[in-house]
């Protein structure tokens, strides 16, 4: 049985799904502050835990013969984490050093983890591979660089198996339609410019248009959700024969201002845009050197152009269940 902690979020919810349709029986623990009941497949098992909260970790172990552990739980906010650093040392880092310990106390010593190109801070060189310098910017990238070093202490102090997934840009939405994206606050570019378009909010605001790329916005590499929970699958079918960081991203760039345009042709209407001063902290460009996750995982993105991407969070935007 694999445990999913953090299994009612985004990328977690789309992994439950992928691993239950792959034959996995999985148990999903999620304290539900950001995360979605509505998202949890029925198929999973359910429980309510927290990191924070060592007696719920000892009990969903004690109770569950759980083989492996793909971590998800975390908070995510780049900007809140500048403002709030105490919350996400103690869930993100401390809280991790929870489920280590409630993994080891019952011998379960696989974890594939969340972890995020956030990790490598300004680029020095692109596409990043994964020996580029790791240098975060903010303390929301710091927790997940630590997760990574303690994950490597531990492999040598209690023969940890460890793979961290290091994700560019998460983006789109079950096929189907199901399940999707759903944050409280929204912060990410295609949700926002959809909800722009959808009329849900006024405009969307570009955030710089004087950066040094082709037409003056930033440039990330997007990919699409279900390709990143395929990933969390065969990165578990390979602990035990490979330990360390495989970054996930299609390898292709795409800026803000081709996000909106391929967003205006999925949906057929214009979107309200204004261009706004750069977001501090936003490097101009960011994509990934994807070599390692097809050598070592024989992972292959099946979603490479943007605009069938859009269209499955389009689908969600407009039918959307949480
Ligand atoms: N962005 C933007 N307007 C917004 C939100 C984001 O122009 O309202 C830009 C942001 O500056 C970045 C890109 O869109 O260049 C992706 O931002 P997002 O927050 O989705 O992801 P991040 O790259 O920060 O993880």
């Amino acid at each position: 049985m694999i445990l999913v902690m953090g299994g009612a979020g985004y990328i977690g919810s789309h992994t439950v799904r992928h691993l239950l349709d792959n034959g996995y029986d999985v148990v999903v623990a999620d304290n539900l502050i950001y995360g979605h009941r509505e998202a949890v497949d029925e198929r999973a098992k359910f429980v309510h835990a927290d990191l924070l909260d060592r007696l719920s970790l000892e009990n969903l172990f004690k109770n569950n013969k759980i083989d492996a552990v793909i971590h998800f739980a975390a908070f995510a906010y780049v900007g809140e984490s500048v403002g709030e650093p105490e919350k996400y040392y103690y869930n993100n880092v401390i809280g991790t050093v929870n489920l280590l310990h409630a993994m080891l106390t019952h011998g379960v010593k696989k974890i594939v983890f969340s972890s995020t190109c956030a990790t490598y801070g300004e680029p020095q060189y692109t596409p990043i591979d994964e020996k580029h310098q790791q240098a975060p910017i903010n303390p929301y990238g710091r927790t997940k660089l630590m997760i990574e070093q303690i994950f490597a202490d531990y492999e040598r102090a209690y023969g940890l198996e460890h793979i961290a997934l290091r994700y560019f840009n998460a983006a789109g939405c079950s096929a189907d339609s199901k399940i999707g994206e759903s944050h409280t606050p929204e912060t990410h570019l295609i949700p926002l410019v959809l909800q722009a378009i959808g009329g849900k909010r006024k405009d969307i605001k570009v955030f710089g248009t004087d950066y040094d790329t082709p037409d003056g916005t930033c440039i990330r590499d997007y990919i699409h959700v279900e390709d990143l929970a395929l990933a969390h699958r065969l990165a578990v079918e390979k602990l035990g024969t490979y330990n360390g960081c495989i970054n996930l991203g299609t390898g292709i760039g795409t800026s803000v201002k081709e996000i909106i345009t391929a967003a205006e042709e999925v949906s057929g209407k214009k979107c309200p845009t204004e261009y706004a001063p750069r977001r501090p902290g936003d490097p101009a460009r960011l994509f990934a050197d994807n070599t390692k996750a097809k050598e070592i995982l024989g992972w292959q993105p099946k979603y490479t152009d943007i605009k069938d991407i859009i269209k499955t969070a389009w689908d969600w935007e407009i039918n959307r269940k949480y």
